[in-house]
């Protein structure tokens, strides 16, 4: 494997890009970065705030007002207050499409700097995080085709009476989100929030709050009326906590772990919020030896080391026919050991870090577990430097769906290859966990691959592909992978709800 030193970010310093420049610009323009209500860019309340970090060198980014209760309760009011307001809820369908096309517009003129940003921020390569800027892009203008397409319905009745039914927004949104893909997830939440004529007060993530703030920035200079949007960065148990709590805020939207979203449902009971949760995975995918092995074991390592593994409908279990157990794990960890884990602004790295020290110990710690559990390390295991929070891509082969690696999300660069006997055998593994977010199956058999994607509990099927994604179909999870779904015009009806009216004539 070629690790170059990870902590080179600096090296890739003395040929940054005009955007790279403009982000560093952006970065020293203040002492701290405030949080956006009602419009305007304040201070927390406390008067506290808190660090960024780059995970690439370890280095301050930034610091960032941190919100807690007061920053959510003046949030929430402004929030209410641009619900309530004409400027907002009186606006044709036609304006809320402009806004959000002008959004779109915004993100793609200042692609090169977000991407850039979002890299700083959480560690992902350069390539991985531009790709992501167009996505958001791309959702936005998805969403802006949505205002003047929420249809109410008008119902059949008797010659008396007059039944109709209205779709309306929901009120204040609650929106909290994960640091794994920070500014896909604000768009998977904004776009539709708004498309549907809601207000929001989002949470980023507290350790990539940047990509947010500078996209609330450039959201603000489309006009949107103040309070239609609130930023408040803060940590989980204090913004996060009070936000889901708010007797305020009529609906909830969060991406994060398994176990806050168990905790996220408990609060927001208090008021009955309405509530969408995007949550864990551990998502088989399985390669039948008939597939075109090529593509499939190189999609496999694709998928388990984008974004570090840090994706939470990364194919994490690798399910493969015993007979091609050997072959594949060898096969896999040549190609895994071709990928470079370093610098995420170096063209040819694969891998940046994992976004902190804390989740990189939680990864090794996996990879101990792997151990002492009884699979074979094939190949990876280690840290990478001792700067900035770099693992190698682990590989582990022999694995048994029982083992703790195999039933965890890890959310970092380790596989687990499980052999499996037949189609019956691998179905029942595959179901064989509490999660159901994601899943794949790689055959030339096309009766087998429609027979396994409606048997497999997930809420997303690839065949013969992995990780591809598109606004227009909706995710979520079976099980404990989630409640409700994201994108698609699932969303529209996340956002919305209907009111029925009756009129005796
Ligand atoms: P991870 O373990 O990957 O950081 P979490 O589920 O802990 O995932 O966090 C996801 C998001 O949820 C973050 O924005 C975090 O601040 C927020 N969060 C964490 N705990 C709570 C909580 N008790 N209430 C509301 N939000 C929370």
């Amino acid at each position: 494997m070629s690790n170059a030193s990870p902590a080179s970010a600096s090296a890739a310093a003395s040929a940054i890009s005009a955007g790279h420049r403009k982000v560093l610009e952006w970065l020293e323009s203040s002492d701290s970065k405030r949080m956006l209500i009602g419009g305007k860019w304040v201070d927390a309340v406390s008067g506290k705030t808190f660090e960024t970090i780059n995970p690439s060198t370890e280095e301050r980014l930034a610091y960032v007002a941190e919100a807690d209760s007061a920053d959510v309760d003046a949030a929430v009011a402004a929030a209410r207050r641009a619900f309530e307001s004409a400027s907002w809820s009186g606006i044709s369908p036609h304006a809320r499409t402009r806004y959000l096309l002008k959004i779109a517009d915004a993100v793609e003129s200042h692609a090169d700097e977000l991407a850039v940003l979002e890299t700083l921020d959480n560690g992902m390569p350069l390539s991985f995080s531009a790709a992501r800027v167009a996505q958001v892009a791309e959702i936005f203008r998805y969403y802006a085709g949505w205002p003047t397409k929420i249809y109410g319905t008008t119902n059949p009745t008797d010659s008396a009476r007059f039944i109709y039914m209205l779709r309306e927004p929901m009120g204040v949104c609650g929106l909290i989100n994960a640091w794994n893909v920070p500014l896909v997830m604000a768009a998977m939440k904004i776009a539709p929030a708004l498309a549907c004529g809601n207000t929001a007060v989002l949470k980023p993530a507290e350790q990539t709050p940047l990509t947010t703030l500078r996209l609330a920035e450039l959201i603000e200079e489309v006009g949107l009326p103040p309070g239609v949007l609130n930023i408040i960065p803060g940590f989980g148990a204090t913004a996060g906590g009070a936000l889901v709590a708010h007797p305020g805020v009529d609906k909830v939207a969060f991406t994060g772990s398994t176990a806050i979203g168990k905790q996220i449902l408990q609060s927001s009971a208090s008021n009955m919020k309405k509530v969408t949760l995007e949550l864990g995975g551990k998502s088989p995918n399985i390669i039948f030896p008939d597939a075109d092995l090529d593509k499939a074991l190189a999609t496999a390592v694709a998928t388990f080391c984008g974004n570090s593994g840090q994706i939470c409908s990364a194919g994490t279990r690798l399910f493969v026919q015993e007979s091609l157990h050997d072959e594949a794990t060898e096969r896999i960890a040549q190609i895994a050991a071709t990928y470079k884990v370093g610098s995420p602004f170096d063209a040819d790295t694969k891998l940046g870090p994992l976004i902190s020290a804390r989740q990189m110990e939680r990864v090794l710690s996996y990879v101990d577990a792997g151990k002492s559990g009884g699979a074979r390390l094939s190949l990876g295991g280690d840290r990478v430097g001792n700067r900035g929070y770099f693992v190698e891509p682990t590989v582990f082969s022999s694995v048994s769906n029982d083992m703790k690696i195999a039933r965890e999300e890890i959310f970092g660069p380790v596989l687990s290859i499980i052999p499996f006997k037949d189609e019956d055998d691998v179905v029942f593994k595959g179901n064989d966990t509490e999660y159901g977010l994601a899943s794949a199956v790689w055959t030339s058999d096309i009766a087998r691959a429609h027979r396994v994607a409606r048997s497999l509990k997930a809420g997303r099927v690839w065949i013969n592909t992995y990780a591809e994604g598109d606004p227009v179909m909706s995710m979520g999870g079976y099980k404990q992978s989630g409640f409700g779904r994201e994108l698609g015009s699932e969303s529209i009806d996340a956002y919305t709800q209907t009111k029925s009216v009756y009129m005796r004539l």
